[in-house]
């Protein structure tokens, strides 16, 4: 039986910071502290005080002392941990089956354009799907230019996730089928042409310049490389960070050599090198795995896509209504490819490589952040984030370093290391109350009791 949440939603008044309210105190939980090692990751009994929208202070519960005007919620048997970071997220997307004409045209049942003004208009339940999930910061590593408006509408909105934006994608090939007002992908031929076009978007302060690096057989690797590097130089010259799609290891180390900070994807190709950890220790890269969204398309793409009990909690319920269309959608409007995964099954595309990579760049002390690509088909907002944690754990991670990755090492995606991705004071009060372990099993990370977002409790669970 599913829990019903105690504490009232406080999320009504107009400004996002909780200034003049009264303390909040959670008293006797158990802190999971992802950047420690070992037992001393958990800590039993403890106190957290949250003044205005910050961590005021934190210890065992004999030593923490409770203002009387502090409003107290009962931490026994609960585990808290910082709120989650999704580092690979496209709000210009939407995960149903129309979100990507490129990839499965599904044009004429609805069209992308129709998609994007809908993505649009659903931004304030998309951001509510993240924060249900516990996720209070995600970075949108490529979009629409509208996807810089996202950002400021989330600043704006205390029911929101601190987002980070890319805009539009940097790349060696065109997509004019992801273009409705406005390009996602913009094609470019010569480094002159690159920095041209990062100096436009650094015009609308990007927290990443991001370049869509895709090398075919017979491409000039070593021309696209001085593509990529003149990008990055732009990037870096502005003080912004610079993110790299490149999913075989030559790319991927081209990607390094032209300067990449993130990789916003596993290397899929082949058995990751000493050549590729030494460049990626040289530049401290961010590593993304992304191992679900394959699997995502492969489910929704074959009719086969049934939601987890999270995502049937916390995803946007018009979403959820969507991923069965195909019973509605007449035959003959599907690709014939689409066609025979559904009559023949599909299981999507798995990267051979990309699970031992994971193993391996993470025993090379390489900082791993855990991203869901959500917005992909099959891939949702909001709890799309518990697939992809489950997924790092089948690759072979443990339930610690996958929490890590999701918050302490999200906090350096995101920007704010230090300042969010910890339990600590000083910190902001980006927080999630667990009723479960999940430490024990990473699957507790979903089963959510509440949500505080700069010092704000949120409500976690919608009743169905
Ligand atoms: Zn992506």
């Amino acid at each position: 039986m599913m829990r019903l949440l105690v504490l009232a939603i406080v999320a009504l008044a107009a400004s996002i910071v909780r200034a003049g309210e009264p303390p909040l105190a959670i008293v006797g939980i158990t802190i999971v502290h992802p950047e420690r090692d070992g037992a001393q990751a958990a800590a039993p009994d403890q106190t957290v005080l949250i003044v205005d929208e910050r961590i005021a202070a934190v210890g065992a519960t004999r030593d923490v002392p409770v203002p009387p005007d502090a409003q107290v919620i009962d931490g026994r048997r609960r585990w808290l941990i910082p709120g989650l970071v999704d580092a690979h997220v496209h709000f210009d997307l939407s995960g149903t089956l129309y979100a990507r004409p490129d990839i499965a045209d599904l044009t004429g049942w609805v069209s992308f354009s129709r998609e994007q003004a809908r993505n649009r208009a659903r931004l304030p339940e998309t951001f509510r799907a993240w924060l249900r999930s516990g996720v209070t910061g995600v970075v949108d590593v490529g979009g629409a230019p509208w996807t810089f408006e996202v950002r400021d509408a989330a600043r704006d909105n205390p029911d929101a996730p601190r987002v980070a934006v890319a805009g539009p994608l940097v790349s060696m090939v065109a997509r004019a089928q992801l273009d409705a007002g406005g390009p996602i992908i913009v094609k470019v031929d010569t480094p002159e042409e690159a920095r041209a076009l990062v100096r436009r978007t650094l015009a609308s302060r990007p927290d990443y310049i991001k370049v869509w690096f895709v090398h075919r057989p017979g491409d000039d690797l070593a021309k696209q490389e001085a593509i990529v590097r003149a990008a990055g130089e732009e990037a870096h010259a502005a003080g912004v960070r610079f993110a790299v799609h490149a999913t075989e290891l030559a790319v991927a180390k081209a990607a390094l050599r032209a300067g990449a900070d993130f990789l916003v994807h596993s290397v899929e190709d082949a058995p990751i090198d000493e050549e590729f950890l030494i460049l990626a220790r040289q530049r401290d890269v961010l590593y993304c795995p992304t191992l679900f969204v394959y699997e995502g398309y492969g489910l929704a793409l074959s009719n086969r896509w049934r939601p987890t009990e999270a995502e049937r909690r916390f995803a946007d319920p018009e979403v959820l209504s969507r991923m069965d269309d195909f019973e509605e959608i007449p035959r003959e409007k599907l690709p014939p490819w689409v066609r025979r995964a559904i009559e023949q099954g599909w299981t999507g595309h798995e990267p051979p490589h990309a699970a031992a990579n994971l193993r391996r760049v993470l025993d090379a002390g390489i900082r791993v952040v855990v991203g869901s690509d959500a917005g992909n088909i099959g891939t949702l907002h909001g709890p799309a984030i518990f697939r992809e944690m489950a997924s790092m754990v089948q690759a072979g991670l443990a339930p610690l370093e996958v929490l890590r990755a999701a918050t302490a090492n999200g906090a350096h995606a995101l920007g704010t290391a230090g300042k969010t991705g910890v339990v600590a004071p000083g910190a902001l009060a980006d927080l999630v109350m667990l009723d479960a372990d999940p430490l024990a099993d990473i699957r507790n990370a979903s089963r959510i009791h509440a949500v505080i977002k700069d010092g704000r409790v949120h409500e976690a669970v919608r009743v169905p």
